[in-house]
């Protein structure tokens, strides 16, 4: 059976779509695109049943066994073919007798973290950059270093040109105030949703629902690559909990966000990253979801992932020792003042863990306004000033311009350097911002810990 003669038999792509979906087995016109010179054998069968054998099933789409052959799905050059995986069982008739896959599309395997570092490998100039910023985050978490770090920059990356504009600045910033100020970037390519919406670059680069994961990865890993080539430490949520093993090697510091802070399958996969964490109080305020999350993280786990070559593993981890919370504010209330740092300080001692704490300028502790994260950092500042020693970092959404855009039907309406998840402060707030939380910080770190 060829496609050509499924859609000249169906009269479209769409009704080929709804003739299969109607038929209980349900069919995309777009995955209909994506099929190769011939259907799926599953699909095949399905059709030889709608058709009433009008049109044939062909070689080993007969045959139950044949589970997977290539849809010449097209990838980038040089990259291993997507094969999908098709339903075995595909047709739905009297004997149905089906029991899995039900709700599956399609499963296509993806390149293995290993194939894509020998096409992007690490270079020396990155390990060194990633090494240098892990330590520094390390000794500031330990008060080996007086300084704090500051996580800032966009709340997504949808732009690599955009992204790379902003890190050449950041960093000539943070060698201006790195004797009090260790910055650190938002480099942050997967983003929890509340309900539904544009998951980050790696799940639809193109943000045009293509979901081209697979050159999502690739884009990440090569500005991860040339921003760490730059010296700065890099960030990132850690949300799928597959991902890592793709591009942890470039991060110096992750985050869990307020979502996921209590999933299980989190902290198991953050007990295993090599980079320190932080854990953000859950999205009702809740600082209970993070403190058990720390617990939880520091000790070893058991559980299934993938190895660098993608078959599915056991992975035992050693627990992971540099995880902290972030207080991001939450149930419509900010938690980044003296009385709430406090009461996080005993909620840590009381747990007998370490007194380190991150204070997100953003998200509801700036009410979502990002013109308010500037007031926020100078309180974080002016608690140090009197005396605080748990805050050790800050988290600041920056971009080249303020405020934030939704993601235009036609892509070239996309204002550059503007947010398209979380509204951010401009290039010049930042500087300007950072740049007096140094002036007001450079005297009093030094004699912090003493
Ligand atoms: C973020 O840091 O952009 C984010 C999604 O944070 P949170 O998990 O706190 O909402
Ligand atoms: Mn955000």
């Amino acid at each position: 059976m060829k496609t050509k003669d499924v859609v000249a038999h169906f009269g479209t792509k769409k009704a080929i779509a709804e003739a299969c979906t109607n038929d209980g087995w349900a069919l995309t016109a777009a995955a209909v695109s994506q099929w190769g010179e011939t259907p799926p054998s599953g699909r095949q069968r399905q059709i030889e049943a709608l058709t009433s054998g009008i049109l044939r099933a062909s070689g080993g789409a007969s045959s139950l066994m044949s589970a997977s052959e290539s849809t010449g799905n097209t990838s980038k050059a040089g990259t291993p073919q997507i094969t999908e995986q098709q339903n075995p069982t595909g047709m739905r008739d009297m004997t149905d007798n089906r029991v899995e896959d039900l709700n599956i599309e399609s499963i296509s395997t993806l390149i293995t973290p290993h194939e894509l570092k020998a096409e992007m490998p690490i270079t020396d100039a990155a390990i060194a950059s990633v090494q240098k910023g892990r330590q520094a985050v390390r000794d500031i978490l330990d008060r080996k270093d007086h300084r704090i770090f500051v996580v800032v920059g966009p709340c997504s990356i949808h732009d690599v040109e955009a992204a790379k504009d902003y890190a050449l600045r950041l960093r000539d910033l943070a060698e201006e105030v790195s004797d009090t100020i260790c910055l650190v970037m938002r480099v942050y390519f997967e983003k929890p949703r509340t309900t539904v919406g544009w998951k980050g670059l790696i799940n639809d680069p193109y943000m045009n629902d293509t979901f081209k994961i697979q050159d999502g990865l690739h884009i990440a890993r090569r500005l991860l690559i040339e921003l760490a080539e730059l010296g700065l430490p890099l960030s990132t949520e850690a949300l799928d909990p597959i991902s890592p093993q793709y591009v942890q090697d470039l991060i110096a510091w992750s985050a869990i966000g307020a979502r996921t802070t209590e999933s299980q399958t989190h902290r198991e996969m953050a007990s295993g990253l090599s980079s320190a964490v932080g854990f953000k109080n859950g999205t009702d305020g809740s600082l209970t979801v993070a403190t058990n999350a720390l617990m939880s993280v520091a000790s070893p786990h058991r559980f299934l992932g993938i190895d660098q070559e993608g078959k599915v593993s056991i992975v035992e981890t050693k627990g992971n020792p540099y995880a902290h919370v972030v207080l991001r504010g939450g149930g419509g209330k900010p938690n980044y003042d003296s009385v709430n740092v406090k009461i996080a300080e005993e909620a840590l001692s009381k747990a007998d863990l370490a007194q380190n704490i991150m204070i997100d300028c953003s998200h509801e502790n700036s009410n979502k306004n990002p013109a308010l994260q500037p007031l926020v950092m100078d309180n974080a500042s002016n608690q140090i000033l009197e005396g605080n020693k748990s805050i050790i970092g800050l988290m600041v959404e920056s971009n080249i311009k303020h405020g934030r855009q939704n993601i235009p039907a036609n892509l070239d309406d996309l204002e550059y350097g503007l947010s398209v998840t979380d509204g951010c402060i401009s290039w010049e707030e930042t500087a300007d911002a950072i740049r007096k939380m140094r002036e007001k910080l450079k005297d009093v770190l030094p004699a912090r810990n003493a």
